[in-house]
């Protein structure tokens, strides 16, 4: 694999660590603007997806703007320099202090995701004297087919603001003096495979802004959201999302109105597979039905096993066994949920082996934390090591 030429520096470092092999980032990020610009598209990169200051850095070199879904990521967007007229504020719980500071940096729009919310931006808009852009975060009522912790588009999720709602959200604006109304925003969840649900997606977008035509009500701003899926099954083969079929899905889907502005919000598609968790293995306990290896590795520097019950590629980097054998592998948290995978082939395994997780450069580091009071893993990079 990819890897090999770096266990000999992997070797000297204390495990568990992150390691983002940049020319992979740069692939990705190298065909997806590409095709940004050959539709005209824009693009904001999700950034709760990975908020490292070094891969924030390479997506703003290479022309991104910003999707944030806190004031702290605001913040850190403008403070790392994406243009403010670049940065789109979502997320259902929006603080008064988030969406001051919002305001105080001047960004291209808030996502409103509720009737409340557009009065409370609204006001705190008029007191600094600021006009605040907004869109409308729409509930489309779409199961996104993937796993039901990141669903967002249906009716019974928590997020965007329902059809039935609409008619009332554009009185409210209408009365608003201190926001204006700048178009449509729907994202209806993540690790999205199906193109079909795309392709639901921009029509109910396309109904959607025949609603607001027909009122005499530009939508100058259609955005689409992120949701794009990784192969998590077979990351070596299938190192960069299938891009084209899914803005030739958009392009073909979508009804675009001359002079309108067609956005995305990529995460998890832009940087997910530029990320390795490294971990050592620290013992190898056979149980009574079950053979467990237990590496340094655990939930607090990569939760999505735990949390979401997901799985991710796993290979023994330095076993130099000619045996293949079946292993469970955990880590050292005190939570049996703390568990990367059951029945795990690989080759013969040792206490000292460096085990690779893939997959690991979205929703991975950027949800470490520190239970178990457990040092939080550091980050190494190709091109420096
Ligand atoms: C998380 C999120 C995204 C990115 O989702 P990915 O699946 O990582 O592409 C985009 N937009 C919003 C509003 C989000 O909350």
């Amino acid at each position: 694999m990819q890897l090999a030429r770096f266990i000999n520096a992997f070797k000297r470092l204390e495990t568990p660590f992150y390691f983002y092999d940049l020319d992979i980032l740069d692939q990705t990020l190298r065909l997806y603007t590409k095709l940004i610009r050959k539709y005209g598209y824009h693009a904001h990169y999700a950034m709760k997806a990975n908020a490292n200051p070094q891969i924030l850095e390479i997506i703003h070199r290479a022309g991104l703007g910003a999707d944030c879904v806190s004031g702290n990521e605001v913040q850190l967007a403008l403070d790392l320099g994406f243009d403010p007229d670049t940065i789109i504020y979502a997320g259902v719980g929006k603080t008064d202090k988030e969406i001051r500071m919002s305001l105080q940096g001047d960004i291209f729009s808030f996502n409103c995701e509720s009737v409340p919310e557009i009065k409370v931006i609204n006001d705190l808009a008029a007191q600094m004297g600021k006009k605040a852009g907004i869109s409308l975060r729409l509930n489309p009522d779409i199961d996104a087919k993937t796993n039901k912790h990141i669903t967002t588009g249906r009716a019974k999720d928590k997020f965007g603001i329902s059809g039935k709602d609409l008619t009332e959200a554009l009185e409210v604006i209408n009365s608003c003096e201190n926001v204006k109304f700048l178009g449509l925003h729907m994202h209806i969840g993540s690790q999205i495979t199906d193109m079909d649900v795309f392709e639901k997606l921009c029509k109910k977008m396309n109904t959607f802004q025949k609603w607001f035509e027909q009122k005499n009500i530009n939508v100058e701003h259609i955005n689409m959201g992120g949701g794009l899926a990784i192969d998590y099954e077979k990351p070596i083969e299938n190192l960069i999302s299938p891009f084209e079929t899914y803005f030739e899905t958009i392009h073909h889907n979508l009804e675009v109105r001359k002079g309108q502005k067609v956005h995305f919000e990529p995460g998890r598609t832009l940087v997910g597979q530029c990320g390795f968790l490294i971990s050592r293995v620290l013992f190898v306990k056979k149980g009574k039905e079950k053979e467990f290896v237990i590496l340094d590795a655990g939930m607090n520097d990569l939760i999505r096993p735990a949390l979401y019950n997901v799985r991710h590629a796993i290979y023994n980097l330095t076993s130099e066994s000619s045996k293949n054998k079946t292993y469970d592998v955990v880590g050292p948290v005190c939570e049996s949920a703390d568990r990367f995978d059951e029945a795990v082939k690989m080759k013969e395994t040792s206490r000292g082996d460096l085990l690779v997780i893939c997959s690991a450069g979205a929703y991975g580091q950027v949800m470490g934390m520190r239970y178990n009071q457990k040092e939080l893993a550091q980050a190494y990079y190709s091109p420096d090591l």
